[in-house]
């Protein structure tokens, strides 16, 4: 029996359809399956998600900072020795600046989440353009730090704000993981869906929140059981499937002296220990190996100078320091490896 006979007798077949459905459903499922998952948009200097093969998660905390709630988050965190990243309202930040200068002290990084946190994607690009600044412009002004971490408010964007985060000299930060503490619910219900959509390379949404506040040292505690570690943000970007260096701003405040007591005064003071810095000097073009671990992760070292608009390509990889607009000429280096995009 020749092939056109074989095909011509199952094509005339009743199972016809149940096949074709079949094959059809099988075939976009092993889709799913082969095909890498995207964790990087290049064109949009976009994390979309962490290394998918990493047992490791990223917690952010958008709105603050509000005293209170953060004060709590801040407190939780350090007692745990977690890092997290904070994508701070500028206006808020000018009604609360020390907690801003506390969340770098101890080794947390902060991002632009907008001066009044209105859509950007609902106002001119110029408008769109000076809520960026203007909460660069407050968290300089709180603490000194420059940032290259943004996060739209609502995460609603379009291809003209991807872009003009992108011109600006920042990553936006998307979330793969949301619990809706936003709104007025229970700590128990935040623990509940962070654990339930929780997975590798998560990047769990969290607000500056009284019920996340609470909820937090659960959440902490389960992600621990479950033998998650957590990475501030450029550590996530550090470790994808290729990796992406960009400046971390953790440790950039100095963390206040401890108070001097009575009976200290008349000792010697032993000299405080030296805090760890998460800010490696970047390596020279043409060195960087693109399995480096994260904590050698190449970051701005508050000094360089000049940049280049486009991309340089070297034989390692691609290196894009860009200019940060909010300073004047405080520069960011941006590395991302060989290859482009990560899929
Ligand atoms: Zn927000």
């Amino acid at each position: 029996m020749s092939v056109g006979l074989i095909l011509k007798k199952v094509w005339q077949s009743r199972w016809t359809p149940v096949v074709v459905v079949v094959a059809l459903i099988g075939g976009v499922y092993l889709a799913r399956k082969v095909a890498p998952k995207e964790t990087f948009e290049l064109d949009a200097d976009m994390l979309v998600r962490g290394n998918p093969n990493l047992h490791e998660v990223c917690l952010t905390f958008d709105d603050g900072p509000h005293p209170g709630s953060m004060d709590s988050i801040l407190d939780t965190l350090r007692a745990k020795d977690v890092k997290a990243t904070f994508f701070v309202v500028g206006k808020e930040v000018d009604l609360h600046p020390g907690l801003v200068r506390r969340m770098l002290a101890e080794g947390n990084e902060v991002g632009n989440h907008t001066y009044s946190h209105k859509r950007l994607n609902t106002m001119p690009i110029a408008s769109a353009k000076q809520e960026i600044l203007a909460c660069a412009a407050s968290v300089k002004r709180a603490s000194g730090a420059s940032m290259d971490l943004l996060r739209p408010p609502g995460m609603e964007y379009d291809k003209e704000v991807l872009q003009l985060n992108r011109s600006l000299g920042y990553v936006t930060v998307h979330w793969n993981v949301v619990a809706a503490d936003y709104l007025d619910i229970p700590p128990s219900l935040i623990v509940k869906r962070v654990l339930d959509q929780v997975k590798d390379g998560s990047v769990i949404l969290l607000h500056d929140a009284p019920a996340t506040a609470k909820a937090l040292p659960t959440i902490i505690d389960s992600l621990k059981a479950r033998g998650y570690t957590f990475d501030t943000t450029t550590q996530m970007l550090a470790r994808l499937p290729r990796p992406v260096y960009v400046a971390s701003n953790a440790y950039s405040v100095k963390p206040p002296a401890p108070p001097v007591t009575e009976t200290a005064k008349t000792k010697p003071v032993p000299k405080a220990p030296k805090v760890a810095t998460t800010k490696p000097v970047p390596p020279a073009p043409g060195i960087r190996s693109t399995n480096r671990p994260a904590v050698d992760a190449p970051a701005w070292d508050g000094k360089s100078k000049g940049h280049t608009e486009h991309h340089e390509k070297t034989t390692l990889g691609l290196i894009c320091p860009r200019p940060h607009e909010d300073s004047g000429e405080l520069l960011t280096l941006k590395a991302a490896s060989s290859g482009g995009v990560s899929r």
